[in-house]
């Protein structure tokens, strides 16, 4: 079977990545706590920044942000197991073009299966869809409202992994990787 992923906050949890590196960088000591709480999915809230603040520290870090952010517990594993069984597995990351290349190398270097012609980057949030549909997935995992909300109607499977800023999709979720496992032996 095909298995497309989104890489941001799917598979690498980047964005607890960027908050302690915000905390570190604005030398604050905002709990963890604050940060599970927010439903934004921009972090600059947990530190009372406005927007245009909140976009400037995001440019200034984003390329440390991007490349060291660390894959989500058993997510290297699980995809892993999934080409050992003999599934296909593609990446579906709107990283905008510039980062396509790094990116790629990162995912490589941080243990994820990536075979030629299954790594797709560059494109809009909306414009997911159409790669989805045309790449046949059989199941898609992507944490992101706006995303998920443009697959409906789509025959695949659709996974929300979950955040806490996507608590109220009533579609299936996925919280620890080690679960698609079993999801896919049910
Ligand atoms: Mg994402």
């Amino acid at each position: 079977m095909k298995f497309g992923f989104d890489i941001d906050d799917t598979l690498l949890n980047l964005r607890e990545h960027a908050f302690k590196i915000y905390n570190q960088k604005l030398e604050r000591d905002v709990g963890i706590d604050v940060f599970r709480a927010l439903t934004t999915i921009p972090v600059h809230d947990a530190f009372g920044l406005t927007v245009e603040e909140g976009r400037e520290l995001w440019n200034e870090h984003r390329d440390e942000i991007y490349y060291s952010a660390p894959p989500f517990e058993e997510a290297v594993e699980v995809l892993r197991e999934l080409v050992r069984q003999g599934h296909e597995v593609y990446y579906v990351t709107a990283r905008s073009a510039e980062h396509c290349e790094r990116t790629k190398a990162a995912i490589l270097e941080a243990g994820f299966p990536v075979e030629d012609g299954r790594f797709y980057c560059g494109m809009a949030d909306l414009e997911k869809a159409d790669i989805i549909r045309k790449l046949k997935l059989d199941y898609y995992f992507d944490d992101k409202p706006v995303v998920l909300g443009t697959l409906e109607g789509l025959e695949l499977r659709v996974y929300v992994k979950d955040n806490s800023y996507n608590r109220h999709l009533e579609i299936p979720r996925i919280v620890n990787w080690t679960e698609l496992l079993d999801i896919i032996q049910g």
